[in-house]
């Protein structure tokens, strides 16, 4: 089986962090092998922070790449790329997950376990099926049912309960020219909240009941705010940015805007972005 030591950098978007272990199984034998190891599962990387911690080793998912129709249902595998699933969409001609166009590096994996959303959509709402390798070593399946019991907002059971292997989508059939429109479309409205390409790991906080992280972020002077190398965006102040900082910075800032929304709205902030 094979592993490297590879940089933050090149294991996540935002690069913070200590270099880690990657292990790269070929064949659904290795993975199960590897996935009773407890390694954690990596995607793109594109909600990750590394920490200092270089003995917590990764396990990535890319090899599985499957993706086959079967009438209105589409099966991919976890490591197939959001920019993959774009490109067949535009081809084939069916609508899925336009709304999510212009997030760099995700996979189907981290899609399913942040059940990632944007545009009042959300990835569950696709969801025909999930199956997974528990950490026992066995494969189990969520049905549609209970996937709407078990998700939430920007939650999923994985990987806590497992590592997802593939997942059944529906998909609607669409004039391709319609298809390639609405991606336009929604690249377009990202482009004008977002920040332009930098190292980020998208949202850092969930939005809350109180209102969105980014607001209340910004309405305790926090938009641009920084420790070091890493700081909040001036054009979305919940999107934290690397600029050649640290891990530990990182963990200032989070701690300082934790505290300082809690003491100005009394409301607990919580992390999006998964810390490993
Ligand atoms: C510029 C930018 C914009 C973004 N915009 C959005 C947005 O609009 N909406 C949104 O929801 N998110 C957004 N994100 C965050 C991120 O892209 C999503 O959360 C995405 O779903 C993460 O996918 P990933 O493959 O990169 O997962 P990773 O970041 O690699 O992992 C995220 C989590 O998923 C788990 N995971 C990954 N693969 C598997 C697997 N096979 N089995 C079990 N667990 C797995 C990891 O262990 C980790 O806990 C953005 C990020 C960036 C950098």
């Amino acid at each position: 089986m094979q592993a490297e030591i590879l940089p933050a950098a090149a294991v996540t978007t935002i690069g913070l962090g200590s270099s880690r272990k990657v292990w790269f199984p070929e064949n659904l034998t290795e993975l199960k092998e590897l996935v009773k190891r407890g390694l954690y599962p990596l995607g793109g990387g594109s909600n990750l922070v590394l920490k200092d911690e270089p003995d917590r080793e990764l396990l990535s998912l890319k090899f599985l790449k499957k993706a086959e129709f079967n009438g209105n249902h589409l099966k991919l595998g976890a490591g197939v790329t959001l920019r993959e699933i774009l490109t067949l969409q535009s081809q084939k001609g069916f609508l899925l997950l336009e709304f999510l166009a212009g997030i760099p590096r995700a996979t189907v994996g981290g899609l399913i376990a942040q059940n990632a959303g944007a545009f009042k959509k959300e990835v569950k709402e696709l969801l025909e099926s999930v199956t997974f390798i528990t950490y026992n070593g066995e494969v189990a399946t969520l049905t549609k049912s209970e996937i709407e019991k078990s998700f939430g907002y920007r939650e999923s059971p994985f990987p806590k309960t497992g590592v997802v292997v593939e997942a059944v989508f529906r998909i609607t059939p669409s004039p391709v020219n319609k298809v390639k429109r609405l991606i336009r479309h929604y690249l377009k409205k990202r482009l004008e909240k977002q920040p332009p390409p930098v190292k980020t790991a998208g949202s850092t906080f969930k939005n809350t009941p109180a209102g969105a992280a980014g607001l209340l972020l910004d309405r305790c002077g926090l938009k641009g705010f920084r420790v070091g190398g890493v700081k909040f965006s001036e054009k979305h102040a919940n999107f934290t940015i690397n600029e050649g900082g640290s891990f530990k910075e990182f963990e200032e800032l989070i701690e300082i805007a934790t505290q300082r929304v809690y003491s100005t709205y009394g409301v607990k902030l919580e992390l999006e972005v998964k810390v490993v």
